[in-house]
C-alpha cells in the first residue's frame, strides 16, 4: 500500500495545553499505519473571532496508509477522548485536530475537506507548517511560504 505524507494542525486553548498537545502528539505516534512522525515546534494565538484563553498550537506530519476517511475518523476520536473534558456545552476547545493535508490530493466530501479549508488563512496553522516543512505547498493555494505574508498581522508567536 502506498504510504502517503499527512499533515495535522493541533490546537488546545483549555485546561493544561501543553499536557494535551502533547498526549494528542503521543497518540498520533500510536495510529496503525502510521510512521515517521515530526512535529513542529509550539506555538501561542490568540483565539480567532472568539473569547477565553490563548490557544497552543502545531503542526504533526506522518507517512499513513490509512484512508484520509479512516485517518479523519481516527482524529476524531482522540478528539472525543479528550473532549469529555469539557466543562460545558460549547466551551472552548480542550483539542482541535484538523487534516490539513493528505500528499498532494484535493478531497471534498460530505464530511472531509483537504486541504483544510481555513488553513491557508490562518496563521497558527502556517507559522508551525512552514517551520516543518518550509518548502510545503497546499495545493489550490500556492507554497505555505507565500501564503504567510498575508497572515503577518495575526498574533502569533513561540511558545517558550
Ligand atoms: P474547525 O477546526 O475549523 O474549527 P471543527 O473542528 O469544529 O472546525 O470542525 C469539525 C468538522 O469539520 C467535522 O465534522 C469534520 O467532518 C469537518 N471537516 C471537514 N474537513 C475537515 C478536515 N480537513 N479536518 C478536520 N475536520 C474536517
Ligand atoms: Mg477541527
Amino acid at each position: 500500500m502506498i504510504e502517503l505524507s499527512a499533515c495535522v494542525g493541533l490546537g488546545a486553548n483549555l485546561g493544561d495545553t501543553r499536557a494535551v498537545l502533547s498526549a494528542a502528539y503521543a497518540q498520533l505516534q500510536q495510529l496503525p499505519g502510521t510512521c515517521r512522525h515530526r512535529c513542529s515546534p509550539w506555538f501561542c494565538s490568540a483565539p480567532v473571532d472568539a473569547g477565553g484563553p490563548d490557544y497552543l498550537n502545531a503542526v504533526a506530519c506522518f507517512d499513513t496508509t490509512l484512508s484520509p476517511q479512516a485517518l479523519l475518523e481516527a482524529l476524531q476520536a482522540i478528539e472525543h477522548g479528550h473532549g469529555r473534558e469539557r466543562p460545558y456545552r460549547n466551551a472552548p476547545r480542550t483539542l482541535d485536530l484538523d487534516l490539513l493535508l493528505y500528499g498532494q490530493q484535493q478531497i471534498e466530501t460530505p464530511t472531509l475537506t483537504v486541504p483544510h479549508p481555513r488553513m491557508h488563512e490562518r496563521a497558527f496553522v502556517l507559522l508551525p507548517l512552514a517551520a516543518l516543512l518550509p518548502d510545503a505547498v497546499i495545493p489550490g493555494r500556492g507554497p505555505v511560504s507565500t501564503l504567510m505574508a498575508s497572515v503577518a498581522g495575526q498574533s502569533v508567536w513561540r511558545a517558550d
